[in-house]
């Protein structure tokens, strides 16, 4: 029988857990000062499918060159491939990188508001990239659910929910606002290194004694 979860006191212990990893990679740009609304969008944009490993350095890459939505847009279609072209899908996201960069010359003046209808009806732009924008860029709490935030509150039981847009209407509707942009920040990382997709390191857990555990082999772990 496990403990009531407490999710308080998961955030605490998880924050302590994660302390030795990289951090997720939105919040690292962030710490290295890409955290305007426009590079938290496209460095987002260029991890979609992309392992962290890989899209750090293109961001880095590509705002070395090129930062701002001005910048961006004078670039052409093909530079901005050839910046991005370590990251998955990058043609398509090249496109949408300076199609992006334009609309917000065009209509908001060169600068990205802090809005998430704006940020959901760019192209390529879905839930989990305009709430880490709003999130990490903007100061407004919003919960980015990626795989990693899917399947550890699933396996905690604190939300048994079928897909990622699930678990974000689920966690929108539970989980105390104090802890709206952490969710991500930390989970990603106990998702990659502790409660990992095959065999998680149950044993050695910190969140253990109250987790539900829901899915695991538990003679695996
Ligand atoms: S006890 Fe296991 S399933 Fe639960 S959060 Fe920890 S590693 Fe994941």
């Amino acid at each position: 029988m496990t403990k009531p979860f407490d999710i308080d006191l998961a955030i605490k212990l998880i924050n302590d857990a994660v302390r030795p990893f990289p951090k997720a990679a939105m919040f690292e740009l962030a710490e290295e000062g890409f955290k305007s609304p426009f590079e938290q969008l496209v460095a987002c944009m260029i991890s979609i499918r992309t392992y962290d490993e890989v899209s750090l350095p293109t961001a880095r890459k590509l705002f070395a060159r090129a930062r701002t939505p001005a910048e961006v847009s004078q670039l052409t279609f093909a530079e901005i491939d050839s910046l991005i072209s370590t990251s998955t899908f990058h043609e398509r996201k090249a496109g949408q990188i300076h199609e992006i960069a334009c609309l917000i010359m065009d209509k908001y003046d060169g600068n990205l508001p802090c809005e998430r209808e704006i940020l959901l009806s760019f192209p390529g732009v879905g839930p989990k990239c305009a709430n880490l924008v709003l999130g990490i860029a903007c100061g407004q709490p919003s919960i980015s659910v990626d795989i990693h935030v899917h399947r550890v509150t699933n396996r905690w039981g604190y939300v048994k929910t079928s897909t990622p847009e699930k678990t974000m209407a689920a966690l929108e509707a539970k989980l105390p606002h104090e802890h709206w942009i952490d969710i991500n920040r930390l989970l990603v990382p106990f998702g990659k290194h502790i409660c990992t997709g095959e065999r998680p390191h149950c044993s050695t857990c910190p969140v253990l004694d109250m987790c539900q555990q829901v899915g695991v082999n538990i003679r695996q772990t």
